[in-house]
């Protein structure tokens, strides 16, 4: 059905009419035409094993049956009314959502990406505090509207326009490439497989890192806080991992300042951290708001904020509307999906593959010089590649793009994160077996082994 559309011609109009601030995946793009739970078809029928999903946002799987059916059959019923009306796949919805949340999060905004989730999270905790500033941290991504961008805090997605008046970025309590730390110790598989121990590094760490934290919000204007906002495990930035006890204990400290805690599980929600259901868990913390995007949908454009009633209250002085958020299709898709986590078990898979794989990694890490740190929970695993384990210098490009190109070549698709690009991605779908990802791990260690015949050869 394709015909017409040739690889070179396809080429030409991405070049010619879409957006070129966006980066192309790998030397030769991939052109895809079909998707199968953990599997991507190309145009010329190679499967590949998608270990990131679409941006860690295919959660139960391509194209699970499941989820389309649910949406086959609402696209003959009704598409669209805008929530002025009352629709039971809203109502459904919004009740199966809440009953996975604690107390007292139970109110929710649809909305249509995590950037615009984001977005109205951040003016919810101004209206609500009365107060402007917002924390977040150095290296998160948060979304790339003019509002959130202010969050953002990489620097390629900034433009040389003025963004993120009334943000203040603090130090990233990164315990491997931050100043303090050293390891990700506190994680007991990998501290099996490298033989340290917590007293080695990110708890003292993690007291530092705090005392940063305080002088981030001593700098703030008028020294009252709107709010902070933290991926519990940062994603584009490549699995990035805090101490044990950072985010309990900046919880604390950004209320006793009248600020609101802001969770972003766009990428660490539903179930993808294994051990629980969404990254705040993981932190023994309750936010006042939670952004969703990505996951909640499988690919489907919709994403949330849900909050408290006493927070949804401040909002309601005035009205707030959103014409496609809430929508009947989007609506049943989400549903489809928490059924699908639920039915096929994922959330436990995560954590069982998960653990292998981190498993497998990080006895890699031993092997080769070039992978500095192997880090995550669940299926939201980073892999960060240095030039030596002294320097821990990022890995250049020239050295990455290889290795993640021979994967691909290899038929496992892999992401890119970090500041430097130098962080290996690895988020599969949540279906992927303990098989599949052994299959991975092979191939990620015979393009190691490939990069080490080309060191030497040079
Ligand atoms: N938050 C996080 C943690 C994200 O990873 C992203 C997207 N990469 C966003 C927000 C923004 O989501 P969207 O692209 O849907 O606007």
């Amino acid at each position: 059905e394709y015909e017409s559309y040739s690889y070179e011609r396809m080429l030409k109009i991405r070049k010619q009419n879409l957006s070129p601030s966006l980066n192309m995946y790998y030397k030769k793009p991939l052109l895809l035409h079909q998707g199968h739970m953990q599997w991507l078809f190309d145009y010329e029928g190679r499967r590949y094993l998608d270990l990131f999903a679409g941006i860690v946002t295919v959660n139960v799987g391509h194209c699970h049956p499941k989820v389309t059916a649910a949406a086959q059959k609402q696209l003959g019923r009704l598409w669209h009314t805008t929530n002025i009306y009352m629709h039971p796949s809203i109502q459904e919805y919004v009740e199966k959502l809440t009953a996975l949340l604690p107390d007292p999060l139970k109110v929710v905004y649809l909305t249509n990406s995590g950037s615009e989730a984001n977005d109205l999270a951040m003016f919810m905790a101004r209206v609500y505090t009365h107060n402007f500033d917002l924390i977040c941290f150095r290296g998160g991504y948060h979304g790339a509207s003019p509002y959130t961008l202010g969050l953002t805090s990489i620097g390629s997605y900034k433009h040389g326009v003025a963004n993120g008046f009334g943000c203040q970025t603090t130090m990233l309590p990164d315990v491997f490439r931050g100043i303090w730390g050293g390891s990700h110790c506190r994680d007991s598989l990998v501290q099996t497989i490298r033989k340290c121990s917590c007293s080695q590094g990110c708890c003292e760490a993690n007291d530092r890192y705090i005392e940063q934290f305080k002088d981030t919000l001593s700098t703030c204007v008028p020294k009252a806080i709107a709010g902070f906002i933290a991926e519990p495990i940062q994603g584009v930035n490549g699995a990035i991992q805090y101490p044990k006890r950072f985010l309990k204990e900046a919880f604390q400290l950004v209320r006793e300042r009248g600020g609101v805690c802001i969770a972003d599980e766009v990428q660490t929600g539903f179930g993808r951290t294994g051990s629980h259901f969404w990254g705040f868990q993981t932190h023994g913390v309750v936010p006042d708001i939670v952004t969703m995007a990505k996951g909640i949908g499988n690919g489907f454009p919709m994403a949330a904020v849900v909050t408290t009633p006493e927070i949804a209250n401040s909002l309601a002085q005035n009205l707030h509307f959103n014409t496609f958020g809430g929508n009947p299709m989007a609506c049943v898709v989400g549903s489809a999906v928490l059924d699908a986590i639920a039915e096929d078990g994922l959330q436990k898979n995560s954590e069982e593959v998960g653990a292998y794989m981190l498993l497998e990694f990080a006895k890699l890490r031993e092997k080769f010089e070039i992978i500095g740190d192997v880090r995550g929970r669940g299926l939201m695993i980073g892999i960060e590649m240095v030039k030596n384990k002294d320097s821990r210098q990022p890995l250049p490009d020239e050295e990455m793009s290889p290795i993640w190109e021979d994967c691909k070549d290899m038929g496992v698709l892999i992401g890119r994160g970090g500041i430097y690009n130098q962080t290996f991605r690895v988020k599969p779908p949540l279906c992927i077996t303990k098989q599949d990802a052994a299959f991975a791990v092979e191939v990620f260690h015979a393009a190691l082994m490939r990069h080490l015949e080309r060191t030497a050869a040079n």
